[in-house]
């Protein structure tokens, strides 16, 4: 199965949410197969956007959460909450969050207060150009992992999404190239396997950064990569269109 998530940022009011909604259901009709697709607009367009993907295989998704359930966390938005506006994802720990507001342990105990819920967590991470240059990639997405992963207790039917999304990648136009995402997303899978080995079977690894209608066939062809995260792209909606179109050709091509 492979998984298209559309990440709307702070980019769309409600109106163009439902819009982009509706097109995106536009863009899946008649396909013959079709991928897991999720999206993720901000939170005050997520019960509109639930009015239009509710009973399709569109699912929705959240930007962030808070961990706590309840209480005096003024601003802040529970896992609880999502799951009544009929919430299915959330995205966890998205590198211009960390930059701004949150570190690697928040951004672990927000996904385990999503598991909790019920949410599927998109654990988001990836190295900055700095570290890219320094060849550290590997030391910084494994301290992520560790922090992200380190408080899940995963059960049942729980699954857990990690995006691979370079920060240098992020909104720049300049992709990974699908060999380096092949080689991240491998190293990823095996150190889940080494360290997190109950989540080997749950966890699933999405590439993101730059992904656009022209290239998400080259990395949703590759068998080491399980989905894309969309940010830019997927508030265009020719370009998302372009690229569910990809998902849905790889998956008739490949049978998965
Ligand atoms: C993102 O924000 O998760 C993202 C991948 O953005 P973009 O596709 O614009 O690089």
């Amino acid at each position: 199965m492979k998984t298209v998530i559309g990440n709307w940022k702070m980019n769309v009011g409600t109106r163009e949410s439902v819009a982009l909604a509706r097109g995106v259901l536009l863009a899946l009709r008649g396909k013959k197969a079709i991928p897991e697709t999720v999206v993720c607009p901000p939170f005050t367009a997520l019960a509109e956007v639930r009015k239009i993907v509710a009973r399709t295989h569109v699912a929705l998704g959240a930007q962030d959460l808070f961990w706590e359930d309840s209480g005096a966390y003024t601003g802040e938005i529970s896992a609880r909450m999502l799951a009544e506006h009929g919430v299915s994802h959330v995205i966890v720990g998205h590198s211009e969050r960390r930059a701004l507001f949150e570190t690697d342990e928040m951004a672990g105990k927000k996904a385990a207060a999503a598991l909790v819920a019920g949410l599927t967590p998109v654990i988001c991470v990836g190295e900055t150009a700095v570290e890219r240059k320094a060849e550290s990639q590997a030391v910084v997405v494994k301290r992520q992992l560790v922090a992200a992963l380190s408080p899940l207790k995963a059960k049942g039917k729980d699954r857990v999404l990690v995006a691979y999304e370079p920060v240098w990648a992020i909104g720049t136009g300049e992709p990974a190239t699908p060999n380096d995402a092949v080689a991240m997303h491998a190293f990823i899978r095996g150190f889940i396997a080494e360290s997190f080995p109950s989540l080997t079977k749950r966890a699933q690894v999405l590439y993101g950064g730059s992904v656009d209608g022209t290239n998400a066939y080259a990395f949703l062809r590759e068998k080491e990569v399980d989905g894309v995260l969309v940010g830019g792209a997927s508030v265009k909606m020719k370009e998302f269109g372009d690229v569910l179109s990809a998902a849905c050709e790889v998956i008739e091509k490949q049978g998965v």
